[in-house]
Order: C-alpha cells, then structure tokens, then sequence
C-alpha cells in the first residue's frame, strides 16, 4: 500500500478530528520533505527545485493527522495538522498579504474536516493581521491565533531562564524586539511592572511612540528606538518577537550576562558569539507530557524539536481549548491580549499536562549544568 492510500485508509478509520493546527515550514528543507512524505511511494522524490515550481499550486490540505494525550488523566483527543505551504519567502516583512487567500483556503479545509476549533500557528495569523472576520468561513469552526499561550509559554520560560541564571528579573532593563506586535506587547504588557526598566522596539516609529506613551502612562519606566543595536548594549533580558526573517536580529553589542528568549519563527536571532548560546533559549514553547503521535510520522520534519512533546504555544492553544471543552475564539485581534488572559490560558494548559518546555536551543536542551549552582541550596 503507497503512502496516499494508507493515509486514506486510515483517515477512514479515524474519528472526525476535535482540532486543527494551520501553519506552515520555515525552510525549504523541511517544504521538500513534507511534500515528498505525501506522494505514493512509487512516485520518484521532488527535487528541491522542483518543489519551489509546484508549491503555489498546491492548496493548503492536511498533512498529518494527530493523537494528543492530556495529563495526567491520559485522555486522547484526535486533530489535524494542515499546511498552508506558504513559500519561506513569504515570511518577511513585505510580501505576506499576497497569501491572504492561502490561509483562507486553509481554514476552510479545517471546516471540512469537522474540527471545532482551529489554531493559526506563526505567519498564518500574522497574514490576516489578526482579523480573523476576513477568514470567509461557514462558521461551524473557531479560530484563535493561539498568541495568548505563546505569551504564557515566553513569561514562563523568561522566569525559569532567569532563575537557572542568577538574573534578578526586578532590577533587569527587558528589551522586547517586535513590542508593537501581538505577542510583543503581551508580553511588554505582562512584563513591564515587574521589570526595573522596559526597552521597545519595532520599525514603525508612529506606532512605537504610541505604545511608548501608553506605558509610560501605565507607570513603567521606558525607553523606544527602532533601531536594537542602540538598546542591545544596556539590556538584561531579550524577548525576541518580530515577524521577521531567519536570523534578521543581530545582537552583537548584548552584555555578556543577558538572557535571550526567541520566540520568532522562523528565529529572528544570528547569534555570532558561541557563548551566547549558553544564555539563548527559544521561547513560546510547550511540551505535552502525556505524549502525541503524527500520522504519518512527520514529527522529525515539522516538529525537529530535542524532545518529543515539544510544540509551539499557539498549536497548543488549540489543543488544551479543545480538552477543555471551550471551543471559543480565545485570542483573536492585534494587540489586545490582557496579563489576565494570559493567566486563564496557562492554567487550562496545566491542567493538561501542557506546561513549559524545557529549555533549549539549536545546540539542543539547555545543559543540566546551567543554573546548577543557583539551584543548589548553600551548605
Ligand atoms: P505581529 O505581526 O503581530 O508583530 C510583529 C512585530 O515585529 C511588530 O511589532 C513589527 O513591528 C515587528 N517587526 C517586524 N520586523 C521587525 C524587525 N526587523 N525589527 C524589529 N521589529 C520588527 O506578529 P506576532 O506577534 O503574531 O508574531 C511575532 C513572531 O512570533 C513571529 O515570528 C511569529 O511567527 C512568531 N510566533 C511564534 C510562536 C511560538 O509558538 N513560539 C507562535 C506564534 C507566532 P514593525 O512592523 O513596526 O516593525
């Protein structure tokens, strides 16, 4: 039996999926990869080139059919995985409003597969700035954008790298790459008052001073500047959450003890100093304890994570939503998640077994080692 058919069979056998996830790949590799996993065996591979010939005339359709277990009480729940195949090129500052016909077409695909909710991972939700009205859906299915959890996923992660490396958050000035974003100011919105001193960043000056004033009104100590490299060299803590291209954020000029969380994807970081790395986490992850299987198993090209359980926080948004029972548009709009909203979804997501993923980077899990003496107690 070719690959095509034992996913047909299956998907026969399967029940109708609870969930969806829309996303897309952030290189051509793994593009390569996913579509080559979805043609019948005796089909030869595509070539790299090829792929980028056939990509745009492949609609968004699903590519993985997902089994998900909550924690601890190991409850299954079924979804789908669907990939909107938007080009890596597409993730960049200029060109993504040509593919807002692409996410529609992927959220209607979550309609015919009968989910009750669908989650809009990474630029699918960037695309459609977060209105998600202009989706032209039938309505039998919800859409959050996931951000909310993203946002739980990044403070927490934000706590726990502090922690492990002697970093007192309260006396930290926190530079927020992409604070004018969704995520971005979330998290400057969650953050600020519990930071000595807050640093904004993003390119759209207008809307940088704006964001400026409101939290400086809030009673937060600021600064604002669209170009990093002038707020790099005071920052003690990063949060990296631009929509922008792989490894478009130098951070040459960061003081040696600076925490870095980037939660871009693709990543926003080049990092030129090894010894960055020891500080570099990738942020706005969740790792499901009670485990998940792909069908078929695309885990190590969508999800090329050190651990399995590993996910993105929007993906999961969904997911612990969908345990929960609250099939409702959780996080939608730009700009407009609340510290409250934020609290709601990480204790649905706990209450899952959905917590923080350990952290870890490129180079692979944080070593134990890290924060080994902070966490000794003194003899
Ligand atoms: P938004 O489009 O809402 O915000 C993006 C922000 O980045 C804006 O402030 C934008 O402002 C800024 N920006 C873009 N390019 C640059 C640049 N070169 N330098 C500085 N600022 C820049 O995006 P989201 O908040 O929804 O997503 C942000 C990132 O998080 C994306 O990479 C996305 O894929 C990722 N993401 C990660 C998830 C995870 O689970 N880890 C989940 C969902 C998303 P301006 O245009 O003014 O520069």
């Amino acid at each position: 039996m070719d690959k095509r058919s034992a996913f047909a069979s299956n998907r026969r056998s399967t029940p109708v999926p609870l969930f969806a996830s829309i996303g897309h790949q952030d290189n051509w590799g793994k593009v390569v990869r996913v579509l080559n996993a979805l043609r019948a065996d005796h089909l030869r591979p595509l070539g790299a080139d090829e792929v980028r010939d056939v990509v745009e005339w492949i609609p968004p359709r699903t590519v993985v059919r997902v089994r998900i277990r909550s924690w601890p009480d190991r409850r299954e729940i079924d979804g789908v995985y669907i990939d909107t195949f938007l080009p890596p090129e597409a993730l960049g500052p200029s060109s993504f409003r040509a593919y807002v016909g692409r996410i529609q077409e992927a959220a209607q695909a979550a309609e015919r597969e009968g989910v009750r909710i669908a989650a809009l991972g990474g630029f699918t939700s960037i695309v459609l700035e977060g209105d998600l009205g202009i989706l032209d859906t039938k309505g039998t299915s919800v859409f959050t954008t996931g951000n909310s959890l993203t946002t739980a996923y990044i403070v927490k992660g934000i706590e726990e790298a502090c922690r492990r490396l002697g970093v007192d958050l309260t006396q930290a000035e926190l530079l927020v790459v992409g604070s004018t974003g969704d995520i971005g100011s979330a998290c400057v919105r969650d953050l600020m008052r519990r930071v000595r001193s807050i640093a904004l960043c993003a390119r759209n000056p207008r809307r940088l001073q704006c964001q400026l004033e409101g939290v400086e009104k809030a009673g937060a100590r600021a600064v604002a500047d669209t170009d990093v490299s002038k707020l790099l060299p005071r920052a003690d803590v990063v949060i990296l959450a631009a929509s922008a291209r792989q490894g478009e954020i130098s951070l040459a000029g960061l003081p040696d003890h600076a925490v870095v969380c980037d939660a871009g994807y693709p990543k926003n970081a080049s990092v030129s100093d090894d010894r960055l790395l020891e500080r570099l986490f990738h942020g706005g992850m969740g790792f499901a304890r009670g485990g998940f299987d792909f069908e078929p198993d695309l885990l190590d090209v969508i999800y090329d994570f050190p651990l399995r359980g590993i996910g993105h926080g929007c993906m999961l948004e969904g997911i612990a939503l969908a345990f929960e029972g609250r099939f409702e548009a959780f996080s939608t709009g730009r700009g407009e998640i609340t510290p409250d909203a934020v609290e709601t979804i990480w204790r649905i997501a706990e209450r899952h077994g959905m917590g923080l993923a350990p952290l870890y980077n490129h180079e692979g899990l944080w070593s134990e080692s890290i924060g080994a003496q902070e966490q000794t107690p003194p003899s």
